[in-house]
This record gives structure tokens, sequence and C-alpha cells, in this order.
């Protein structure tokens, strides 16, 4: 089992290199590090440096396209979409959403871009961060809104259902946007390992009837050219019982072994509130007796950086993840 944690918010070299050194300390075998758009256009060089120091530390490197073109996770922000306005999402109120069509011709022309930048990283992984179509509860999204009904979508639902895209959310609706993801990401992950890259796709857990929800994982799992299938069940953020790691974490770790691929589960390592620390402590062990194949935590230093997301006791919560982690992986 090998444990990870994601890195982000420094590129300062000197600064990056004693981090890079506590975590291997801290007995980490992995770092995810988010490669944004601000990253690849003016820190390639930097993070080329950052790379060189995570692997020469003695950890695997995942490169993470935070935030890229707004239809993966994570804070950054996408100069993408502000320069292709014709690339955007149309949601269901017939207006653009801030967030790039992953099945617009051009946007994919910029993943490959991304896809070769990120690759002369020499990351041991591209991280696949919860792609998604538009979700009403994020940043960007609309309240009560779907997307993507661009005229691409349009045709490509057309030729799929032999009628034009309604307006409501359908369950024909649900079934395009998961088909149409999933022949994005298989687009990315064939580009990545046909360039000799290894992918990492990490799901959102939503659960059945919450937007964005996924209705068949193994079609993800069989994706050819995938090598970890990954999610990141945080129940707190989420305000769901501790259960839902397990439930994913079963996902994950059974659709992997079928497929012969690895599994992985991310924990929440961010706006904690004080006094339930201990309970991803607890989810860490309940990934450790499933038997997943990675375990990681989101991010360093329990985001104590990063005042939008930072718990409310960053050095408790960080402790309590880092010594279950050790134990997880000493087992
Ligand atoms: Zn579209």
């Amino acid at each position: 089992m090998k444990t990870g944690v994601s890195y982000f918010g420094n590129r300062i070299l000197r600064h990056a290199a004693a981090d890079m050194r506590q975590l291997a300390v801290d007995g980490f075998s992995y770092v995810c590090h988010t490669y944004s758009e601000n990253d690849m256009l003016f820190y390639h060089r930097t993070m080329k440096e950052i790379a060189h120091i995570t692997r020469d530390t003695g950890l695997e490197f995942y490169a993470d396209p935070w935030g890229v073109g707004k239809v993966f996770g994570g804070e950054a922000f996408s100069n993408f979409i502000a320069c292709n306005l014709d690339c955007l999402q149309i949601l269901s109120d017939d207006k653009p959403a801030g967030q790039a069509c992953p099945m617009n011709p051009h946007f994919r022309r910029f993943m490959v871009e991304w896809i070769e930048k990120a690759l002369e990283l020499e990351p041991n992984h591209i991280f696949w961060d919860e792609p998604h179509f538009s979700l009403s509860s994020w940043i960007g999204g609309r309240e009560g809104q779907w997307g993507c009904r661009c005229n691409v979508c349009k045709g490509h639902f057309h030729d799929r259902f032999g009628h034009d895209m309604p307006v409501e959310r359908t369950p024909e609706v649900n079934a395009y946007l998961e088909w149409a993801i999933r022949d994005f990401l298989a687009f990315v992950i064939g580009e990545t390992k046909s360039r000799g890259g290894n992918n990492c796709l990490c799901l959102l857990p939503h659960d059945e009837g919450e937007q964005g929800a996924v209705a068949d994982w193994e079609e993800f799992a069989k994706i050819p050219g995938l090598d970890i299938l990954s999610t990141d069940p945080y129940f707190e953020l989420q305000k769901k019982p501790i259960g839902h790691v397990e439930k994913y974490g079963r996902i994950v770790r059974d659709l992997a072994a079928k497929y012969g691929i690895e599994s992985e589960l991310w924990f929440q390592g961010f706006r904690v509130d004080s006094g339930r620390e201990h309970l991803q402590g607890e989810a860490i062990d309940i990934g450790a007796d499933l038997g997943v194949s990675r375990m990681a935590v989101w991010g360093v230093d329990a985001c104590d950086h990063m005042g939008w997301i930072r718990p409310d006791d960053p050095k408790r919560l960080w402790m309590v993840m880092t010594e279950r982690l050790r134990a997880a992986k000493s087992r």
C-alpha cells in the first residue's frame, strides 16, 4: 500500500525541497502536484525542477490538471475559458458557464497541449482530478441549471437518441452526460498512454440522484490505458455518514481488482471542524481494512496555508491523518 498527499500553493524551490524532505520523513510514498494552466504558462521550468526534487527525495510524482478548463476540480482559474468564449459549456438557461465543454474539439486540442507539457515533468501518473460537467453547487455553476447544451453536445445527443436534446434533465440527458465525460476521459487517457504516460482517474463520489452521479463505474474502470481508479469520498464536506468512505472504497477496490489496476482513496485534510479530526483517522482505517492500493490526503499540512479551506485545527488534523496513514502503510 502506498500513501500520498497533494501539494500546491508554493513555487519557491527551497521551500518545496524542504517540504518534500519532510513528506518523505512523514512516510509518504507519493506527492500529487497541481499543474494548473497558470503553472503551464508561467511555472513550467519551476515545475520541472519541483518534479526533479520530488523524485530525488524518493517520492512518486503525480501531475494534476487542477482547474484546467474548469472541467477538473481545483481552485485554480482557467485562462483557456477566458480566451475561448466559443468553447464554453451552455447551461439549460441557454447562457454560457465559465467552464469549457469537454466535447469541444478545440478544448480537446488544448488538453493534448496540456498533456504534452505535463509529461515533460516525467510524472509517474497524470491525476485526472474530479472531471465533471457543470455542477450547480460549484463555483461558476448556477442554481437549478445543468450543462452542457452547446451545439457540439446537441449534435452528439441527436446522434445517440434520434431527437433534439431537451431542456429538462431527463434520464436520456443523464445518460448522455455520463457517456460524454467518459468519452472525454477515454480521449485524454488514451493520448497520455500513447505518449508513454500513466493515468489515475479520480471520480467524484456523488450518490444516485445527485448532479454528476456516475451510474456505471465499471464503464470508467475499463477505459483502456487506465492504471489507477480513484475517488474522494469527503464525507464531512458532503455532510454524509462515514459509511460513505466504505461504500466508494469498495467500488474502486473491487473494480480495480477486476480490471487488474490499482485503487485509490482520498481523505479530507481540509475544512474539518474542531473535535472531529479523529473521524478522518477512522476513515483511513476503513480504507486500510478494505485493502485499497493507495490512500492519500488532500492536502499538505491539512491545507493550513489555504485560508478558504483551512480546518479549525490544521496541526491536529495533520497529525491524526499522517499517523494513521503511517500505521496503515506498516500493516
Ligand atoms: Zn457541450
